[in-house]
């Protein structure tokens, strides 16, 4: 086990810049406001280093610098950007145990998964759109003898991508190799929890980028990502946050009829059918590792399986197993790799959660484990941290049907297939399930009858590149993670050619 040292202490892996500015045209650039704002580390709740807080002026600094590169930029060649895409993951994949630090101390998540999944997908992320690039190609149709129609794919142009705190680099990952790849520039604001971990990669990788391909505009949603939304000088939106910001992002956009691409909340289903308990290999062992999935990322996961409906023939007993199963899970240090759980990103989400610990009390929901701040005391004193929870009661319950985004999961149970399906599709959103069973049949119809973009299968939480994510219902517009995204970042240009000699 490894103790990673904090940032600021001698041995430490990471050493951040006292104040980060703007990221524009290839340089730092202050605020036109001269204004900042402290950013604190959720591990301690003690600030670490201050950041610029963008404005409209920022916001269209940024943007200048992106049309101006965006002429070069768009006419490199596919395998030109791949290359950079792909000097890119080089650079990251040398440098992991830094960037999987500074993630984990912004964020303030367990090491060992920045270690093992944040870091790593984010740099797969990054190789597989330099494949994809490559091998896009483009189409013809052969109209008649004479008349062709050729298809193009042409870049969009400058593209806003506005992102969450849950994982900083992923996220900035998700967005920005998909439009690289394209040919797009981007100007990119981080959420105002988790600013610094997207400047900790400028720092590592800026120099194989051509200046004002990438932008980064730091601050607050209302001050710097509604002027990036609502600019009629950007060609499109992405952005992953939440349903009613994502709202508003799309009414600013329908001002300049810009598309968006919406990455939203959720209210995960993880279905347990009573075969899980019978099997008599590991199965089960894995469905109740597949059950504290709710706690990982302290629960800060669009997808997180925040409702977990369990058939009523195990369901006692599989509950039981559950509770001490999430009573294992080791809190702590988040940068030592031993800890399971860390800190929540901010205390504004640490106070959302104890809130909805207190309504889903109130509501009558019974807390089977956990249902409290978690005092770590010492050196974490001051840090954001939570027990993981069980809360036992009913679909109706405020608290399995509104979006929590913290270690807290629902629990009810079901009698058969269909009460299983109605419940988990009862919610406002669609974005991932989990089905468990070892009965193919089932599997495969609960798989296609639950309303969410993604439904794990016997698994939980894995995030490759090369499969799509994306939401039903209120959880989002759009796919990331597949080379199928590349139509969000792309025009079709189409040629309409007749080579006919005879006249029209
Ligand atoms: P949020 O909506 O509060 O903020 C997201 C980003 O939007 C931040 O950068 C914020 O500054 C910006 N923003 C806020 N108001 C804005 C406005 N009026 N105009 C422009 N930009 C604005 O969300 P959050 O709390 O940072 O993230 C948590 C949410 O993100 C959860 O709901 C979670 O489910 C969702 N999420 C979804 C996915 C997905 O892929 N579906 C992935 C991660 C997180």
């Amino acid at each position: 086990m490894t103790r990673y040292a904090d940032p600021g202490s001698p041995d430490a892996l990471v050493s951040y810049r006292s104040r980060y500015d703007h990221w524009i045209g290839g340089d730092y650039v202050p605020p036109a406001r001269g204004r900042y704002f402290e950013n604190p580390t959720p591990v301690n709740g003690r600030p670490f280093t201050e950041v610029a807080r963008g404005t409209a002026e920022d916001v269209e600094r940024a943007l200048d610098a992106a049309h101006s590169a965006l002429p070069a930029w768009s006419r490199t060649s596919p395998a030109e950007r791949a290359a950079v895409l792909l000097r890119i993951a080089d650079r990251m994949e040398a440098r992991l145990e830094p960037l999987a630090v500074a993630e984990s101390w912004e964020n303030g998540k367990p090491v060992r998964e920045t270690l093992a999944a944040d870091i790593p997908l984010a740099i797969d992320h990054f190789r597989y759109f330099a494949g994809v690039i490559r091998a896009q190609e483009g189409s013809l149709s052969q109209l008649d003898e004479d008349t062709v129609a050729y298809h193009f794919h042409e870049p969009l142009g400058v593209v806003a991508q506005i992102i969450p705190w849950n994982f900083p680099l992923l996220m900035a990952a998700w967005k920005l190799a998909p439009a690289l790849a394209a040919g797009n520039t981007v100007v990119l604001k981080p959420a105002e929890q988790t600013p610094a971990s997207i400047h900790v990669w400028l720092d590592l990788v800026s120099d194989l980028l051509p200046p004002g391909v990438v932008n980064v505009v730091n601050g607050f949603g209302a001050e710097a990502g509604k002027p990036l939304a609502a600019s009629p000088r950007v060609a499109k939106i992405a952005f992953t946050g939440e349903t009613t910001t994502g709202r508003l992002i799309m009414q600013y956009a329908s001002e300049n009829l810009k598309p968006v691409t919406l990455e939203l909340g959720g209210k995960s289903p993880n279905v347990f059918f009573d075969d899980v308990s019978a099997a008599e290999d590991d199965f089960l062992d894995k469905a109740l590792e597949g059950f504290t999935m709710f706690a990982l990322n302290q629960g800060e996961v669009c997808t997180c399986p925040s409702r977990a409906l369990i058939q009523r023939g195990h369901y006692d007993s599989f509950l039981q197993a559950a509770i001490a199963r999430t009573e294992a899970i080791v809190p702590g240090h988040p940068l030592d790799t031993a800890t399971m759980t860390g800190a929540q990103a901010s205390n504004d989400q640490l106070e959302k959660i104890l809130s909805y610990l207190d309504i889903g009390k109130q509501e009558g929901a019974r807390v089977l484990t956990g249902g409290s701040r978690a005092a770590l005391g010492g050196e974490l004193a001051g840090g954001y941290y939570v027990e993981p929870t069980i809360l036992e009661g009913t679909n109706r319950m405020r608290v399995f049907q509104e979006e929590i985004f913290g270690p807290v999961v629902a629990v009810t149970p079901f009698t058969d297939f269909d009460e299983a399906v109605s419940l988990a599709n009862d919610t406002l959103y669609g974005l991932g399930a989990g089905v468990w069973t070892r009965d193919a049949n089932t599997a495969y119809r609960a798989g296609r009858a639950i309303q969410a973009g993604r439904v794990w299968t016997n698994c939980y939480h894995s995030y490759p590149a090369h499969a799509a994510f994306g939401g039903y219902k209120q959880s989002g517009i759009g796919r990331e993670g597949h080379r199928m995204v590349l139509e969000h970042y792309q025009q079709t240009k189409n040629l309409l050619v007749s080579y006919s000699p005879k006249k029209l």
